[in-house]
């Protein structure tokens, strides 16, 4: 064994440097000691290169900056951004709305439908809807009302609530306000009377027994809606979506329900209304060649639709418009495998080839895109405040020691006698790290048994494992440094996994990223700092919640050599530093998951702001949203806060009288039940 010398004589030889790098070596996440790691190295370790661009990148003081208007405007470092907010009085975690990116989602999203439009002769338009549903926040909606007017940019409504949302805001005359969703008589009234306030309401029929309450509706108020139908393709989708479409699935109607529907329309008068045909194909669409199928699949139907007789004139290819997460460009659950630019064109290509079959006009086209729309624009930053689950550094001996504990010391310097920087002579070496682990283990197992027995105290112990895990610390270090293919033995390669920390984050899990939760959603999380430092730890997250599912700890993994598009659960991090904050961003999550959030455990709605790029440079603060108060989230479950308060006022004057507390002393405790209740349901920094 390595260590028969571990009384103290020679040292191991060194394992000889390296004469040049070893091939295929990339830069190492654990335990770099050397200089050479860049903000660029950091950039390329989280992905930022992939799933962030144009947004996201890391600037050269190693902190992630936000470009909001992409190639085209200025930028923004985060971190400073982060640091300013704070000075407003905003506090962590802090949701970061660019409302910048919102309008550039728009544009792109608008540019490539014309682009298509333009390269396939298409004699038709594009025409898009927001699904309310995907994020209904009111400076989100109004931001995109009037950022897309320019489009005839419009909304989508699911339920009554929404569609009030939608007929309130777009008062552009020809913007499509489409509405999906379960429908009562009021519903469908509702959208007949607002046609005569000049909104173009379309009344998705999606079950088979509305288009009779639709002709109720009519007859009773002597005027019609704008119909469309939804249709149920025998199309599905991969990914998780997928069972939303099909024969089972919720919404649409089957064929030969939309043909009964076609003729109850004729026979009440109303098929010269029906103008448009809708599918939704689910959210997320992973693989290009389903949409293709379900497009062709669609276009046919709209033909036939035409050919009985209905005006039509819209297609509305629903959402679906995929974001890739993980910046893989996969069809995997967290990718898709095309752009934007892939799906405008198949849309705009597939529906043009079905209507010149047909022999019939193009439609003008309408996308229900929300994910795709609303993802980029949001970035919650929450901050760290502190990190278990890993030994601190170990203490210097203080006089003549146990020999075990001796022996673990001589290991643990022959670890680290073993160069940093030295990849080469691998197999020597890894043989090297091999044997020292085995004395280690052996050594350790020594230790437990002699303090099973009585000859090691308490201290002692603890001391026992400390340079174990030191041990498994350094041999974790020097495998970071070795080639990818290097032949590391499976108990050496789960040394680093061992060594993991819990960073405990001030968030609520269920509150600001339900979808990881509830459907194993990945976002892309990062610290916004030390970008130009190797991290040296891996972690996962574990959030404020008395819940063991109230944790971050499935991550993208950009990283080539594991195979893309694979879930990782443990993240590269840094070790926390005394004083100085770390922040972490979780990113691509402005979609869906502010109205999922729940008050799980009373955390409740963090503290949300707008920011714009100043036409002059730097930026401005549009809207500031103050998160849920302890109040509030009191009151949401009925609870009188006063009330509450009041009784612990008369607990403490029964204390007092009873000589058990303080006047001062209560009155701190009442200070610090009014001063919470007014602020938000965090931890104050
Ligand atoms: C949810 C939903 C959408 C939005 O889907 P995304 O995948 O977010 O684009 C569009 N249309 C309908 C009918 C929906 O239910």
């Amino acid at each position: 064994m390595v260590l028969a010398n571990h009384q103290g004589t020679t040292p191991p030889s060194p394992i000889s440097p390296p004469s040049s790098p070893p091939s295929g070596a990339t830069a190492a996440a654990i335990g770099s000691s050397s200089g050479s790691w860049t903000a660029a190295d950091g950039a390329a370790l989280y992905g930022l290169d992939r799933w962030g661009d144009p947004y996201f990148a890391a600037n050269a003081r190693g902190h992630v900056c936000v470009q909001p208007q992409g190639e085209r405007g200025g930028s923004l470092d985060l971190v400073e951004l982060v640091k300013e907010l704070r000075g407003r009085n905003l506090s962590l975690p802090l949701l970061i709305r660019f409302d910048d990116i919102l309008e550039d989602r728009l544009e792109r999203l608008h540019g490539a439908f014309e682009r298509a439009i333009a390269q396939y002769g298409y004699a038709g338009r594009y025409q898009g809807v927001f699904p309310v549903k995907c994020n209904q926040q009111r400076h989100v909606v109004e931001q995109l009302v009037e950022s897309g007017r320019r489009w005839h940019f419009g909304l989508e409504a699911g339920s009554k609530a929404e569609l009030l949302i939608a007929l309130s805001l777009v008062d552009d005359s020809q913007a499509l306000l489409i509405c999906n969703g379960y429908k009562d008589q009021r519903y469908i009234e509702t959208a007949i009377l607002a046609r005569r306030l000049g909104r173009q309401p379309v009344v998705v029929i999606e079950q088979a027994d509305e288009v009779g309450r639709i002709i109720a509706a009519s007859q009773a108020l002597g005027a019609a809606p704008l119909i469309g139908i939804r249709a149920k393709l025998s199309t599905r989708s991969t990914g998780r979506w997928g069972s939303s479409v099909g024969e089972k699935a919720k919404f649409g109607l089957s064929v030969p329900d939309l043909l009964a529907t076609v003729e109850a329309l004729r026979a009440a008068d109303l098929l010269g209304e029906l103008r448009l045909l809708h599918f939704h194909i689910g959210s997320q669409i992973n693989d290009i060649a389903v949409l293709k199928d379900a497009l062709q699949e669609a276009g046919q139907i709209y033909a036939e639709l035409t050919r009985l007789g209905a005006p039509m004139g819209y297609l509305d290819v629903g959402g679906g418009l995929g974001i890739d997460y993980d910046g893989s460009r996969t069809a995997t659950a967290a990718s898709k495998n095309y752009s934007l630019q892939n799906y405008a064109n198949d849309v705009v290509a597939t529906v043009r080839e079905c209507c010149e079959g047909a022999g019939i006009a193009v439609p003008t086209l309408v996308s229900e895109s929300g994910r795709a729309i609303a993802s980029h624009f949001s970035v919650l930053v929450f901050d760290v405040l502190g990190a278990g689950g890993r030994p601190g550094s170990v203490p210097e001996a203080a006089g003549e020691e146990a020999l075990i504990l001796r022996n673990l010391r001589d290991t643990h310097a022959a670890i680290g006698a073993i160069p940093a920087t030295d990849a080469a002579a691998i197999g020597a070496g890894l043989e090297r790290l091999q044997e020292a682990w085995n004395d280690a283990l052996k050594f350790k197992d020594d230790a437990m048994a002699a303090f099973r027995l009585g000859y090691l105290g308490l201290p002692e112990r603890g001391l026992a494992e400390q340079l174990t895990w030191a041990c498994c610390q350094g041999i974790a270090e020097r495998l970071a440094l070795l080639p990818a293919d290097a032949p590391v033995p499976d108990e050496l390669r789960a040394l680093p996994a061992a060594l993991a920390s819990t960073y405990y984050a001030n968030l609520s899990v269920f509150r600001s990223a339900p979808d990881t939760w509830a459907i194993d959603q990945l976002f892309p999380m990062l610290p916004l700092q030390r970008l130009d430092e190797a991290p040296s730890r891996l972690g996962s997250f574990a959030d404020l919640t008395c819940d063991s599912d109230g944790k971050l700890a499935r991550f993208i993994n950009p990283d080539g050599r594991s195979g893309r598009g694979q879930v990782k659960s443990l993240l590269e991090l840094h070790p926390l530093r005394a004083g100085e904050p770390y922040w972490i961003g979780l990113f691509l999550a402005g979609a869906y998951q502010e109205v999922m959030g729940n008050l799980h455990n009373l955390f409740g709605s963090t503290d949300a702001v707008h920011i714009r790029l100043a036409p002059g440079g730097g930026y401005r603060v549009d809207h500031v949203v103050r998160g849920d108060t302890n109040a509030e989230v009191l009151q949401a479950m009925e609870h009188d806060p006063q009330l509450l308060l009041e009784r612990l006022r008369m607990a403490s004057e029964t204390a007092i009288a009873q000589g058990q507390l303080a006047i001062g002393d209560a009155r701190r405790l009442m200070d610090h039940l009014e001063t919470s209740l007014r602020q938000t349901t965090y931890l104050q920094g």
